[in-house]
């Protein structure tokens, strides 16, 4: 820990001061210490050892068993250097977050003493009793056993004393049951198809490489209001406030100067990132008051996203040190900002080669516009899919709502990028005059420049946009593990890349030239999948429209877009592809519709309780209050008098009584609903009864309750208000 200095810093609410680290030395000096990289392998392991570990990581192929006995020997010697007590085997189940159980390395020595074991057996594979976790049926109770198996390609870390090795999560019958085996899975049949595609122009590609670059956007509350709201503490999001009179309407918070007290928090998070080997890179404020984002430089899309979810969990850590609460809720307060997690994506070869950036020649934008069109068809075949894969309860709040992408998946380009498309296929030259295909191709491509390397070009109403040289998927959400999107976009890009594949193959085998037949595939491409192609403002009632009459997939309710991912194609796809079998799919979707009802009943629970119990006596109490002193003022003044001051009163006693009224019936409805959909078998059902009846209460009470707060004494009032809750000080 040389490389910290320790201050002690005084925060707000008179609270005792904390100490905070701020580093005594620069980040490459401990970047990554806490993880078993190659340097620390280099290190702890034997030559030949090493030499093995490391070729069986880049190359992608399995560990040789005999191995891990010497490599899980080396890991605990380094852990045991570095204070570790416990192991765990890391996982991401169908829940919001990771899973871990920890097992210290104690084992009897047999002379009444303990000794320290960790061996290949131990590291390389586990039987958590993991009947709990969410697995939609797949695992009878009779055989609940899952297996955890050690991902190699994500290297194990040290957090909180534990060695954290990073796993896969399989039932006993070798179904996944975790985000991380169909990631892989999808990861390595886009090596798959995009190594075939890009060997059509480069022999000398072995594997092509999805990365991702997340954006995460979250809040900062101070503790102790949070422990205030049970709304905050138990849904993650407010269910009641009325707006503050300021919110984000002079727009003076992005990129303005981070509260001090942030930032400090921001530095102790970044440096334990760096500890952790996460390259964090990019912070500022965000829209809303109190929002924030982080980004990292990006990486492989698997390691990615394993730092995205050990980030999750840092944050909550971190801000707890600081007094704070981070809520990565989508939309944790009405009327401002919700968060969301960008996920910078794209493809590139062990060439170097970044697959989605224009190049300098015809034949690199030949390449470029080849993966390009695929995606653009996988994203037009597959955009239900997509928004499947980002739907959810809580982003259901955010999407559509005028600050975020739109419930559409729609792609923009961009106007350079649209108009190399359309000169592409518009222009049937070739047909009528003959015209040769390489000439058109060498005039064509070869004028695609540098593209949209700056900002002005930024469509931000795109839920999914190309950026230059990456595609930004914006729709997904803040709370998300960025699996999800990451698996039906790699899987369905793979698909399209395979096909792609083929009929270029195919083309030649009839004895068309390589570059024509590459050249009609993708024209062929681009033309039939124009209909997701959208640059104008996704926000836009006219949009809603059009996207409708483009066949675009415009559903709302997420009980029903999770439909998507069980269409014959999709299932067909993802069979195809090798990413998840029907039955996986099938039990997936059970998790996702148990994981929507789940999350709406808690919230009607939660809001019932409040209007109930925290609210309307609170109402009561100052209604009479104002009774009380209507009463006085009849007693002792004329009525002329009176007439003149209590009117104001009279009139507010009313006006609360309806708003009272209207909550007590409403919130009586709502239980009555959740009792008809409880008594629902079929999960598909029963999460489209709470969307329809259930969740749509949610926000006639609060509308009521709302109203309430601006009448009730201040005082009184029992909640933290969006003006405390909203502005750091
Ligand atoms: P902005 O807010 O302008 O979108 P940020 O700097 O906040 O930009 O985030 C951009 C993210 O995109 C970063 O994580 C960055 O590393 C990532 N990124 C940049 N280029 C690529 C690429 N070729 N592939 C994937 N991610 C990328
Ligand atoms: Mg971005």
């Amino acid at each position: 820990m040389s490389h910290l200095r320790f201050k002690e810093v005084e925060v707000a609410f008179n609270r005792s001061p904390i100490r905070v680290a701020i580093p005594s030395e620069p980040p490459s000096r401990y970047y990554g210490c806490m993880v078993f990289n190659r340097k620390q392998m280099f290190e702890y392991l034997s030559r030949e050892t090493y030499m093995a570990l490391t070729r069986a990581i880049d190359e992608k192929a399995p560990l040789d068993r005999t191995l891990a006995n010497d490599v899980a020997a080396g890991m605990k010697q380094w852990a045991l250097d570095h204070g570790v007590t416990h192991y765990t085997h890391w996982f991401h189940p169908l829940t919001d977050g990771t899973a871990e159980k920890h097992d210290s390395f104690i084992e009897h020595d047999g002379k009444g003493g303990v000794i320290e074991q960790f061996d290949g057996r131990l590291l390389v594979q586990q039987e958590p009793d993991a009947s709990s976790f969410p697995n939609g049926g797949i695992r009878n109770t009779f055989e609940a056993r899952g297996y955890s198996a050690w991902d190699i390609s994500s290297p194990a870390f040290i957090h909180d004393n534990t060695l954290c090795i990073p796993t896969i999560f399989i039932a006993y019958s070798g179904e996944s049951l975790d985000y991380k085996t169909p990631l892989l899975r999808a990861l390595n049949s886009i090596d798959r198809a995009g190594t075939a595609v890009a060997r059509l122009f480069d022999p000398n590609v072995k594997h092509v490489i999805s990365y991702l670059g997340w954006e995460q956007e979250y809040f900062l509350v101070d503790e102790a209001l949070y422990a205030a709201r049970p709304d905050l503490a138990l849904t993650g999001r407010t269910l009641m406030g009325h707006e503050s009179a300021k919110n984000q309407q002079l727009e003076d918070h992005y990129f303005g100067a981070i509260p001090m007290r942030v930032e400090e928090f921001m530095l102790d998070l970044e440096i334990e990132c760096h500890r952790l080997g996460i390259p964090v890179k990019t912070r500022h404020n965000e829209v809303a008051p109190n929002q924030f984002e982080l980004a990292p430089i990006y990486e492989e899309t698997n390691l990615a996203n394993d730092h995205n979810l050990l980030l999750m969990s840092l944050m909550a850590q971190v801000a707890r040190r600081h007094h704070f609460r981070v809520l990565l809720h989508e939309k944790p307060f009405a009327g401002v900002n919700g968060s969301g997690k960008h996920n910078n994506w794209s493809l590139g070869t062990d060439t170097g080669v970044q697959l989605f950036k224009p190049g300098k020649t015809p034949q690199e934008n030949l390449q470029f516009i080849t993966f390009l069109s695929c995606v653009m068809a996988a994203v037009h075949r597959y955009n239900g899919l997509l928004k499947a894969s980002i739907a959810s309860a809580t982003n259901a709040h955010r999407l559509g709502g005028n600050e975020a992408p739109p419930a559409i998946i729609s792609m923009f380009l961009g106007t350079q990028l649209s108009q190399v498309l359309s000169s592409l296929v518009d222009d049937e030259r070739d047909d009528n005059l003959n015209f040769d295909a390489h000439e058109e191709l060498n005039l064509k491509v070869s004028q695609i420049p540098e593209l949209m390397v700056d900002n002005t070009d930024r469509n931000r109403t795109s839920p999914f946009a190309f950026t230059g040289n990456r595609f930004e998927f914006r729709a997904v959400g803040s709370s998300a593990n960025c699996a999800s999107a990451m698996i039906a976009l790699n899987a369905a890009v793979a698909q399209q890349l395979q096909w792609f594949h083929t009929a270029v193959e195919r083309h030649v085998a009839d004895g068309t030239p390589l570059g024509d037949a590459i050249l009609t595939e993708v024209k062929r491409l681009i033309k039939q999948s124009r209909a997701v192609h959208f640059d104008g403002n996704g926000y836009s009632d006219a949009w809603q429209q059009e996207a409708e009459r483009r066949g675009l997939d415009c559903e709302t309710s997420v009980p029903l877009i999770f439909d998507n991912y069980l269409l014959p194609e999709v299932i067909e796809m993802f069979g195809e592809t090798g990413v998840l079998s029907r039955v996986e799919l099938e039990a997936r979707n059970e998790v996702k519709w148990e994981m929507y009802v789940k999350k709406v009943q808690i919230e009607a629970r939660v809001l019932g309780d409040l209007a109930l119990n925290h609210i309307l006596p609170v109402a009561t109490r100052y209604q009479s209050l104002l009774l009380d002193n209507v009463y006085k003022i009849k007693s002792l003044f004329s009525p002329d008098k009176f007439e003149q001051m209590a009117t104001h009163d009279m009139t507010m006693i009313e006006t609360m009584s309806a708003h009272m009224q209207v909550i007590k019936d409403e919130v009586g409805r709502m239980v009555e609903y959740r009792k008809v959909a409880n008594r629902i078998e079929d999960l598909r059902s029963r999460a489209i009864a709470y969307h329809d009846t259930v969740a749509s209460q949610l926000a006639t009470i609060r509308y009521h309750v709302d109203k309430l707060e601006l009448m009730v004494d201040d005082e009184m009032w029992p909640l933290p208000k969006y003006r405390e809750l909203l502005f750091i000080r």
